[in-house]
């Protein structure tokens, strides 16, 4: 062991998680070491935002500088298509439950992240770029630090107070303890790659996300200003494990989903395909003495609504929030200091995956395709879509989205008997298998 090195908060990753929590942390005085592995910027996935994040920029300071990013481009709401084109709804985010915030935006991640952790740094969190932990050290039940090694191969022990751990999907801590369990029924992999020429719709619509559903699984379709757009096909493993490679997935699940074979027939690849698998997991412990997990290392299901910055930046800012509170109070943080983000982290997980599992039901489908804003139901969901779920009254917005759930019970029942409520959805629906 070559350096010892004693901080307050240590945190692991500068992904949207860590950013956001070291700069909170670093901006309160506290003594902040963010390490993260790579040199930014670098590729990600997870380019279109949701409108509640925006207010977490206001409140750090970023918004502005995220939307003067060069590939940022404004988004007002999420279109959804079938495979062939001939259902699509348009949910608008200003159609929202009141009081909405109309738009988002989409956003290079490479960009994103790099003026995230930029603005930790000016803050005053020391960010230690091409480090990459290897150990976390324990002092019984009480995380102590972590070994790093530094770009030139040299071993460190950094020793802190707090660990907040932001390592994303790798889960730092969850996947040493044994406490990351994948979701066994929700095995997906995704194809993902940036293209030229890829035809958008007018007017309005031209900056949505667009959802594509095919048969086991869906496609995203993400424009950035340029006109350049990010284009992700998310496939059930058991159901297309016949094609290797990125490449040749994405291909043929471009065959199968017409309506996206139409949109990409001019289309021209920018970068290389990336592949994401086993990216489907819950972690059974989040926090304890001295750490708290936030963003991806806590868990995460699907990105078929876009939910993982918001998630990520919340839970982040929630866990700075209560090391502030905790070190304010006396020198040490327990696992009770955490109790207000593990509770947040378990209610978003909560409400965002019921959502997630209903997008793979038939019946839901069915509604979802054909919206009513009888009570308020479009209103409802399109506020889910906004990830209006932290202010006050959630559960007077999600009673109505689980009203939903409740209508495609029904018409899942009355299926049987060849009654339903809506149109049943004439589609091979997204991760059926069939
Ligand atoms: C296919 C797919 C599509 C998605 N699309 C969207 C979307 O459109 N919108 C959206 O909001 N979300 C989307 N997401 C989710 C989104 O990508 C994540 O939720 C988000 O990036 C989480 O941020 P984070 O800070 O928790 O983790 P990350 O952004 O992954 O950051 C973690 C950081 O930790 C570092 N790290 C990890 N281990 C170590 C180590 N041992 N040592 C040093 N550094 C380490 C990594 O280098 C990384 O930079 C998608 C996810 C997937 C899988």
């Amino acid at each position: 062991m070559a350096r010892d090195r004693a901080v307050d908060v240590l945190i692991l990753g500068g992904g949207p998680a860590g950013s956001t929590a070291g700069a909170m942390l670093a901006a309160a005085g506290i003594e902040t070491v963010i390490v993260e592995g790579e040199h930014f910027p670098r590729f990600h996935v997870g380019e279109s935002l949701l409108p509640h994040t925006l207010p977490l920029f206001d409140r750090l300071g970023v918004h502005d500088a995220v939307r003067a990013l060069p590939h940022t481009r404004r988004k007002d709401g999420a279109s959804f298509v079938t495979h062939d084109g001939s259902k699509h709804v348009v949910y608008w985010f200003d159609e929202a439950l009141p009081p909405a915030i109309p738009y988002a935006y989409q956003v290079r991640r490479d960009e994103l992240d790099k003026a995230l952790l930029d603005h930790a740094r000016a803050a005053g969190a020391d960010v230690l770029e091409g480090w990459h932990a290897t150990t976390p050290t324990w002092d019984g039940r009480r995380l102590t630090g972590l070994v790093v090694r530094d770009p030139e191969g040299t071993e460190h022990l950094l020793r802190s107070r707090v660990f907040l751990d932001a390592s994303g999907q790798s889960s730092f801590l969850a996947s040493r303890m044994g406490w990351r369990f994948p979701y066994q029924k929700h095995r997906k992999v995704a194809a993902v790659s940036h293209f030229s020429g890829v035809w958008l719709p007018d007017g309005r619509e031209a900056g949505n996300i667009t959802i594509a559903l095919t048969d086991g699984g869906w496609f995203w379709l993400i424009p950035f200003a340029d006109d350049s757009v990010s284009v992700g096909a998310v496939l059930d493993v058991r159901k297309w494990r016949a094609h290797v490679g990125s490449e040749s997935l994405f291909a043929a699940a471009v065959e199968a989903t017409p309506e996206v074979g139409r949109r990409l027939a001019c289309a021209e690849r920018l970068i290389p395909f990336s592949a994401i698998q086993n990216f489907s997991y819950r972690v059974m412990q989040i926090g304890g003495d001295g750490f708290c997990m936030i963003g991806d290392a806590a868990g995460f299901l699907d990105p078929i609504f876009s939910t993982g910055v918001f998630i990520g930046t919340t839970t982040g800012a929630s866990a700075a929030q209560d090391v502030i509170e905790a070190l304010a109070r006396r020198s040490r943080v327990e696992a009770s200091d955490f109790g207000p983000t593990i509770a947040l982290t378990r209610t978003l997980h909560r409400i965002f995956f019921s959502f997630i599992r209903a997008y793979y039901d038939p019946h839901f489908l069915a509604f979802f395709f054909n919206p009513s804003n009888r009570l308020q139901l479009q209103a409802a969901v399109v506020s889910l879509l906004a990830a209006d779920v932290v202010r006050p009254g959630t559960w007077l917005r999600t009673s109505r989205y689980r009203l939903l759930l409740g209508l495609a019970r029904l018409q899942r029942w009355g299926s049987r008997w060849g009654r339903h409520l809506v149109p049943p959805l004439d589609v091979a629906p997204a991760g059926t298998g069939r």
